[in-house]
């Protein structure tokens, strides 16, 4: 098994390519994430692939909150063995698996919901979550959520409900850039303290650099000792929007846009290729 960073590197390559294809895409947040889902979905979860069953009966799931970075998505799902890594290539075009936004019309093995409609995921994960413990299914729900995301009205409803049930079998990561489509987190909205405003609404928060591989997996596993104690968990991840390609890093206006022919090939130059492109 190649090394977690090696694989994040590669995902990286997938999410440049596929939003470079069609001229298409939010690499930012995708870039920014590409530790934490790698971590997840290679070394964390306790998932099974293949046969890809949508009731994820007896094993870990992840409910991916904030749609629009989707390609970090698929590129993880594809490289642990979700659906052919070939497919990545139809990203966003027409008749593909793989929309901009995930949807469940498609039938692509990983996605369980539609999201790209911000606001909706933590209500989803936490009824899967309780869903898990009437089946008396010992695994874990997990999801993420970007924090501009944390305007929609519907997160702070699920904030205050999953504490009142108890729902201990759940965490929740927040992508804690400072930045979404607009401007800056802060200039938008001004979100203040997010893991004080979770704790006080009877959450268990922690805080981590989601783009440091090992503290990521040290974090998540901490979060997982956590569950089973009466409150749901909540990651605090502070990362860099556009992390891995020097000249999007911490800029809000690569949250939506494609790379040109020049601007790729100076991507891939830091990104090394590891597990193959597709
Ligand atoms: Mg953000």
């Amino acid at each position: 098994m190649p090394q977690l960073q090696d694989i994040a590197s590669q995902v990286r390559r997938d999410i440049v390519r596929m939003v470079h294809g069609v001229q298409s895409g939010h690499p930012g947040g995708s870039l920014g994430c590409a530790d934490f889902l790698t971590a997840l979905y290679f070394k964390i979860m306790d998932h099974k692939p293949t046969p890809f069953d949508m009731d994820g009966k007896d094993q870990d799931l992840f409910f991916l909150s904030n749609g629009h970075i989707s390609p970090v998505f698929y590129s993880v799902l594809a490289r642990s063995g979700y659906f052919p890594v070939t497919e990545l290539s139809t990203f966003r075009k027409l008749n593909s698996r793989l929309q901009g936004h995930p949807t469940t019309h498609e039938h692509l093995p990983g996605v369980r919901i539609a999201s790209g409609s911000l606001g909706q995921g933590m209500s989803v994960a936490i009824g899967a979550a309780l869903s898990k413990k009437l089946n008396g299914d010992k695994h874990i729900v997990f999801s993420l959520h970007g924090d501009g995301e944390l305007e929609e009205g519907q997160i702070w409803e699920a904030a205050m409900f999953a504490p009142h049930h108890k729902v201990d079998n759940l965490i929740i990561t927040i992508d804690a850039n400072g930045q979404q489509i607009d401007g800056t987190t802060a200039d938008v909205a001004g979100l203040g303290d997010i893991g004080a405003k979770f704790e006080v609404f009877g959450w268990h928060v922690i805080h981590m650099d989601g783009n440091n591989m090992d503290e990521v997996v040290a974090t998540l596993e901490k979060a997982k000792s956590l569950t089973g104690q009466g409150k749901p968990i909540c990651i605090i991840m502070k990362t860099v929007m556009g992390e891995g390609v020097d000249f999007m890093e911490g800029h809000h206006e690569w949250h939506g846009i494609a790379p040109n022919d020049e601007q790729l090939a100076k991507a891939l130059a830091q990104l090394p290729e590891t597990l193959g492109d597709y």
